[in-house]
C-alpha cells in the first residue's frame, strides 16, 4: 500500500463512522430535533416546456424534493372512480387498462417501468422535520437498492422505515446509522439552520479528503438503506476485489472512498439469499427498459386525450442519481377536416392533469362551449390526490378554471389569447372536441376532451 493509499485509508476511516448492527430503537430520548426551522411547502422548479397543441411535455428537477410519483399516481381509487369494466386500449405505445365508463367517455391507467418495485415508506416526526434536498437524497437512496427488489421477505411490496437522529440510536458519533426499519441521521453531519449541509469544510469539520459532499450524501444514504434492509458490512474493509466490473461493495466499509453511490450485483444476491424478488436492471429510459411512468387516459369515439408524470430518475455506479420529473400532456386520433359551422355547440367531458408545483395528478370537469368567433373552456370539480399517510382524494387548490377563447380563422381550433388552451375538433361533424391545457401561473398541465 503506498502511502497516499495509506492516507485516504486512515482519512476515510475517521469520517465513515457507520453503524451497522445493535442500534437501539429503545430510546425516548427527543434528541436535538427542536432547533430545526420548519420545512418549507412542497414546491417544484418551474417546468420548461415544449411541444405544441396536442403533444406538450415538461420537465422539472426532483433533485431537492425526490418526490415519488407512485404515492398519488399508483392507485386509481382515489382518480377515478366510474363503473370498471375489463379490456385495455393501447395508445402511443402505452397500454391503458381499462377503469371504466361515463357519459360516452371511457377512461384507463396505464405504468411502466418500474412501478411495481419494492416501495420504500418513511415515517416518523423526524422525516416531516428534515429539509425536501435531504429527504430526496435518503429517498433516492432507498430506490438505489429497491428498484432493483419486488418484494420482501415476506412478500410485502412496501416497507416502512422509521427515521430518527442518530443520538437516539447510534452506538457512536456515526454520520448514519441503519437498522432493521431505522434509518438515524447525525444532525450537524447532514444540515446546518435547516439546511442541507453542502460544502466539504461543514460535512468534515474542517478535514479535506477531496470528494464531493454530493457523492458522499448519496454513498452514505444507500449504505445506510443497506443496513435498513438487512446487510452488514461485508468484510472487504481491506478493499477487496469482489468482481473486475465494480471493485467494491456499497457495503464494504472503509476503503472505498465512498464513490460508490448503488449497490454491487453480488450485494443483491445477498438480499435475494435474505428472502428479497430481485426486480429487472435499474430504468435508462429506453423502449425496453421505460423510467417509472404513470398516466391517465381517456377517450370518446374520435378523440383520445390523457396525461403523464414520468419519474426520469437515473442511477450510475459511481455519480449522484439524476432526478428529473416528466409532465406529459396528449391528444390523439384522426381531426375533423371541415370548418367548425355558426351555431351554439357544448361539449362536455373530462380534464386530465397534473400540478405542476407537487406533481400530484387532478382531474375535472370539462366544457367547451363556442359559438360564433369564440366561446370559453372550463374546467371544474378540480380534484387532486394527496399522500399523507395514504392516498386520499382531495380538492385542488382552485376549484374551477375558465379561458376565453377564439375560434381560428379556419375554424378547426380554438386558443385563448396566452395559448394555455389550444383546442381541435375531432369526428366527421365535429362531435368531438379535445386540447390541451398548459397554465403556469396556475401551475397545471393536461389534457381535456368532451363529447357534443
Ligand atoms: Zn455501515
Amino acid at each position: 500500500m503506498t502511502s497516499q493509499s495509506l492516507l485516504a485509508l486512515v482519512l476515510t476511516l475517521l469520517v465513515t463512522g457507520c453503524g451497522g448492527g445493535g442500534v437501539s430503537t429503545g430510546s425516548n430520548s427527543t434528541g436535538d430535533g427542536s432547533a430545526l426551522l420548519p420545512v418549507g411547502p412542497l414546491s417544484l422548479p418551474t417546468p420548461s416546456v415544449t411541444g405544441d397543441s396536442t403533444s406538450i411535455s415538461a420537465r422539472t428537477s426532483n433533485q431537492g424534493h425526490g418526490i415519488d410519483p407512485g404515492e398519488t399516481w399508483e392507485d386509481h381509487r382515489y382518480f377515478l372512480n366510474p363503473h370498471p369494466e375489463p379490456g385495455f386500449r393501447t395508445i402511443a405505445g402505452l397500454r391503458y387498462t381499462i377503469l371504466g365508463r361515463s357519459d360516452g367517455i371511457t377512461y384507463g391507467q396505464a405504468k411502466a417501468g418500474p412501478t411495481d418495485t419494492l416501495d420504500v415508506d418513511f415515517i416518523g416526526d423526524h422525516w416531516l422535520l428534515l429539509p425536501h434536498e435531504l429527504r430526496a437524497i435518503l429517498e433516492r437512496g432507498g430506490k438505489a437498492w429497491t428498484y432493483r427488489l419486488l418484494e420482501d421477505p415476506s412478500g410485502d411490496d412496501r416497507i416502512t422505515v422509521y427515521t430518527d437522529w442518530a443520538s437516539n440510536h447510534c452506538p457512536t458519533a456515526n454520520t448514519a446509522c441503519g437498522g432493521h426499519r431505522l434509518l438515524a441521521l447525525k444532525k450537524s453531519r447532514w444540515f446546518e439552520n435547516g439546511a442541507l449541509v453542502t460544502d466539504l469544510a461543514t460535512w468534515y469539520r474542517g478535514r479535506s479528503i477531496g470528494v464531493p459532499v454530493d457523492k458522499d450524501q448519496a454513498y452514505f444514504a444507500a449504505h445506510e438503506m443497506g443496513h435498513v434492509l438487512g446487510l452488514s458490512h461485508d468484510g472487504s474493509s481491506r478493499g477487496e476485489r469482489v468482481s473486475s466490473l465494480s471493485p467494491y461493495r456499497l457495503m464494504g466499509k472503509g476503503y472505498n472512498g465512498h464513490e460508490i453511490v448503488v449497490p454491487h450485483e453480488s450485494e443483491l444476491v445477498d438480499l435475494a439469499g435474505k428472502g428479497y424478488t430481485r426486480a429487472g436492471d435499474y430504468p435508462d429510459g429506453s423502449p425496453d427498459n421505460p423510467f417509472e411512468t404513470y398516466s391517465y387516459a381517456a377517450w370518446g369515439e374520435w378523440a383520445e386525450w390523457g396525461v403523464k408524470v414520468v419519474r426520469e430518475l437515473s442511477f450510475s455506479v459511481s455519480s449522484p442519481a439524476v432526478d428529473n420529473l416528466r409532465f406529459d400532456a396528449f391528444v390523439e386520433g384522426p381531426r375533423s377536416t371541415e370548418p367548425l359551422g355558426q351555431g351554439e355547440y357544448t361539449w362536455r367531458g373530462s380534464l386530465l392533469a397534473v400540478d405542476t408545483l407537487t406533481a400530484e395528478p387532478v382531474r375535472g370537469r370539462a366544457t367547451i362551449e363556442l359559438s360564433g368567433q369564440g366561446g370559453t373552456v372550463s374546467f371544474d370539480d378540480l380534484t387532486t390526490v394527496k399522500y399523507i399517510e395514504g392516498p386520499d382524494a382531495d380538492d385542488w387548490r382552485e376549484s374551477s378554471l375558465e379561458y376565453e377563447v377564439r375560434l381560428d380563422q379556419d375554424r378547426l381550433r380554438f386558443t385563448d389569447d396566452g395559448n394555455r388552451v389550444v383546442g381541435e375538433f375531432h369526428g366527421p361533424n365535429h362531435e368531438e372536441a379535445a386540447g390541451t391545457l398548459n397554465d403556469q401561473v396556475n401551475r397545471i398541465a393536461g389534457a381535456f376532451g368532451g363529447k357534443l
